[in-house]
């Protein structure tokens, strides 16, 4: 199974991701984590990508798309992959597609997770990430058990440097111009479907399962 996640930053991709990659067994490949990852051991493909994750900004196109073409070939891929954060513009999806078909593969399902624009912003900026695992928390919404330190791996947690007011607004203004056209791209390609992903995480999973079968 082929899937792409698609949706504004903060709808829930990376919680329900987990998810997904669990219950249909395929790698999760989030964009972002690949350059955090980066970035923290100061890697030249993280050092040039901080310039633009620190303004709330996409790296550059290409940059990116090698980044994922490369993880692709990867043995785990063989069954089938899910992305999350990528594509994130239209000339990322139309290299995307260029590539499935060289190898005679396509997107299964490109899942819009959509939540208004309030409550994402309130999801950004209270988000806590563990620093070992990237499992996510919410100060409020979904805290550790022990302040600080993750539940799954004991890792500290952290927030990230892009999840405060000012960059938030960025990212989302970028998702809007940027990103947001691909709900176009995918409905005229037929794949797309529509979550609604602001209710309780399960609620949102349960619709996901309901499109992709269980
Ligand atoms: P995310 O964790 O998906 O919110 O991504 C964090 C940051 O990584 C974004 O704000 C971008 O700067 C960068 N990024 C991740 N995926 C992409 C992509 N597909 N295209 C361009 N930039 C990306």
């Amino acid at each position: 199974m082929n899937l792409v996640l698609l949706g504004p930053p903060g709808a829930g991709k990376g919680t329900q991701a987990t998810k997904i990659a669990e219950k249909y067994n395929i790698p999760h490949i989030s964009t972002g984590d690949i350059f955090r990852k980066n970035v923290k051991e100061g890697t030249p493909l993280g050092k040039k990508a901080q310039e633009y994750m620190s303004k709330g900004e996409l790296v550059p196109d290409d940059l990116v798309i090698e980044l994922v073409e490369d993880r692709l070939t990867e043995d785990d891929c063989k069954g089938g992959f899910l992305l999350d954060g990528f594509p994130r513009t239209v000339y990322q999806a139309e290299k995307f597609d260029v590539y499935l078909k060289e190898k005679n593969s396509a997107i299964d399902k490109v899942l819009d997770i959509d939540v208004e624009k309030d409550i994402l912003i309130d999801r950004m900026i209270g988000r806590r990430v563990c620093k070992n695992c990237g499992a996510t928390y919410h100060v409020k919404n979904m805290p550790p058990k022990k302040e600080g330190i993750c539940d799954v791996c004991g890792g500290e947690i952290y927030q990230r440097a892009d999840d405060t007011l000012e960059t938030v607004s960025n990212r989302l203004q970028v998702y809007l111009e940027q990103t947001s056209p691909l709900i176009d791209y995918y409905e005229k390609a037929g794949n797309i479907a529509h979550i609604n992903g602001a209710g309780a995480l399960d609620k949102v999973f349960s619709e996901i399962v309901e499109v992709l079968g269980a």
